[in-house]
């Protein structure tokens, strides 16, 4: 039997036999330890912290273990160094890119999925190499066939049913293929024109000012583009708002045109109906657990070699002419740690790095100034039967909603879609990852903060029953994960700020690493012993951005 038919007969069967009794919903918030942060900021406020405890020495002092702060580590491991150390201030390394479990069910807490990266991700292909996903089979690169997304991938319920991809298809007129086609055109010319790369610092050289493509498009709003380009079929407009606030937070209306092109030049690019589409490029990894299979991997050394302070949230950092001095409050102990370090890398939000860095440069002071982020959430909503269905595409990993009652929603991912056993797909139990970016959102980090988890939950369960409407039936749990500053949103003018920060100490020269990468330093902000690396830097949040601004910053820390 096709995967496809089986996943159909397995829904019907069950709910031929499932009585509709309403459930009492269990759940809560959980992930992100918000009361933690505030904690922290509420600390900084009094600017008077408690005398250290205790004093520890290191050569090189990580803060913040996201994926940035991970990367770095790896960079110092791959380098031979193994004298420093990582605070982390939740409980688990990873930030936004950790893995939950659900009544017993692994499922993503934020980051879900990492596209196959092009070449100029080359530290992201190393990663990859080193933890077995990209091989090299008969001349060519291959991906762990287990960890890429299988089929079907991504599916739209559009005008009362689902058809298969994200992009409006089913019954639309020849005037949106048109603007379809046209749409993909103007990403190829403008992908001829300038350099769009992921990660973005690659595109940039010292001394060379923007690209004037780059610049003029980071000077607009997308909207403002899309309508002196007369593209504004609302379907396509869909679509783009629907990518953007998928990638950055917030929809066509606030991020740049540059962020809107970007999207699709620097990855697989923009394929109307009937363009050829090169799958290879569009193909993503993805595991249950999300990019917490990521980090958890990038983790476990730093674990073993006792490099990992977990539950340590860094109060202040102070750059001296011998040395950096860093004071953590350590959450188990309840002390605050003083350690000195010859060396720092800053694996923190802006926002935060700000705060905690004392008399932080300019462009740092200034990063915190103009930055704007999105605050996010994902409902993780267990299921204990199969949900019936409306008619079309198959249960595909990535279901989305053309008309979402919640402002931002994303849809959601299955996070059973990888599994192999027989039976397995979706006839069993499986946690629905339901996303919400909230960057449109007037006062949406204070409703984050303030409304009960039950708000959420019932949102997400009751935008999610007009196609699943025995969905409240099936659903036994739903955990709530919020992000108050989930990512940078590129707004206009944030390229031309943020492209500048780094390249006067770019040098270009290479560095070896054991693993024989082909390693080069790459633009870093820094100062004379610090090293700043987070997703932030690049004015977008995304795996490639967060690792590789990482690694360079554990390369830069070595000099
Ligand atoms: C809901 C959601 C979904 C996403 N989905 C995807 C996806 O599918 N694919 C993708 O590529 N990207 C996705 N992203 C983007 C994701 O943010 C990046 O992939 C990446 O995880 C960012 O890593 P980072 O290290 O730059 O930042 P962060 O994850 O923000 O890491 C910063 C770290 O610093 C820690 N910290 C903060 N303050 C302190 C302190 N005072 N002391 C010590 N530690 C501190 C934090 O706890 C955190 O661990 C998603 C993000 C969110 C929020």
């Amino acid at each position: 039997m096709q995967r496809r038919q089986f996943l159909a007969a397995a829904a019907a069967t069950a709910l031929a036999g499932c009585q509709d009794t309403p459930r009492t919903l269990a759940g809560g918030f959980t992930g992100i330890d918000l009361a933690r942060g505030h904690q922290l900021r509420d600390l900084l406020k009094t600017g008077q912290l408690p005398a250290p405890a205790v004093v520890r020495r290191t050569q090189v002092l990580i803060a913040g273990g996201g994926v940035a702060g991970l990367a770095a580590a790896r960079a110092l491991r791959l380098a031979g160094v193994d004298d420093f150390a990582l605070l982390e201030l939740e409980d688990e390394a990873g930030g936004n890119s950790r893995g939950g479990v659900v009544n017993g069910i692994a499922c993503p807490l934020g980051a879900h999925y990492l596209p196959v990266p092009g070449d100029d991700a080359h530290e992201v292909q190393d990663l990859l190499e080193e933890l077995g996903l990209r091989k090299r089979q008969a001349g060519r690169w291959q991906y762990e066939e287990r960890h890429l997304c299988h089929s079907p991938q991504e599916r739209l319920f559009f005008q009362g049913g689902w058809q298969e991809g994200l992009l409006p298809v089913q019954g639309v007129g020849a005037s949106t293929l048109a603007q379809y086609r046209r749409f993909s055109q103007q990403v190829q010319a403008l992908g001829k024109a300038a350099r769009f790369t992921m990660p973005m610092l690659k595109g940039f050289e010292k001394n060379k000012p923007l690209a004037p493509v780059h610049q003029a498009l980071d000077a607009m709003i997308f909207d403002d583009w899309l309508a002196r380009e007369g593209l504004d079929d609302p379907h396509l407009r869909w679509y783009l708002d629907y990518s953007c606030r998928d990638d950055y937070g917030a929809g066509t209306a606030r991020v740049s045109a540059w962020a809107g092109i970007h999207y699709f030049a620097s990855r697989h690019g923009f394929h109307a109906p009937g363009d050829a589409a090169p799958e290879e490029r569009e193909a993503v990894l993805t595991w249950p657990e999300g990019n917490g299979w990521l980090t958890r991997r990038l983790a476990e050394p730093l674990r073993a070699g006792g490099q990992l302070r977990t539950g340590c949230s860094v109060l202040r950092i102070a750059e001296g002419r011998r040395g950096v001095e860093v004071d953590a409050f350590n959450h188990a102990t309840g002390n605050v740690e003083r350690w000195q370090a010859q060396r720092c890398v800053v694996a923190l939000p802006v926002f935060v790095a700000a705060r905690v860095v004392q008399q932080a440069p300019a462009f740092l002071r200034e990063a915190a100034r103009r930055l704007q982020w999105a605050p996010w959430l994902v409902a993780n909503i267990h299921i204990d039967a199969p949900l019936q269905d409306r008619p079309g595409a198959a249960p595909a990993w990535d279901n989305v909603l053309y008309q979402d009652a919640n402002p931002g929603g994303l849809g959601y991912v299955d996070a059973g879609h990888q599994r192999l056993e027989p039976g397995a797909l979706l006839a069993g139990p499986t946690v629905l990852s339901y996303y919400q970016a909230l960057g449109d959102l007037p006062q949406g980090r204070d409703q984050l903060a303030t409304l009960p988890w039950t708000h959420w939950a019932q949102a997400a369960l009751a935008t999610l029953a007009v196609p699943h409407p025995d969905l409240a039936h099936r659903a036994s749990r739903v955990d709530i994960t919020r992000y108050g500053h989930a990512m940078a949103i590129p707004v206009p003018g944030q390229l031309a700020f943020l492209s500048q920060i780094g390249l006067q100490r770019f040098t270009g020269k290479r560095k070896q690493l054991s693993n024989g990468e082909r390693n080069r330093w790459l633009p870093t902000p820094a100062t004379a012993r610090l090293a700043f690396a987070h997703a932030d830097w690049s004015g977008y949040s995304v795996f490639e951005e967060a690792f590789t601004r990482g690694h360079a910053a554990g390369l830069a820390v070595l000099t």
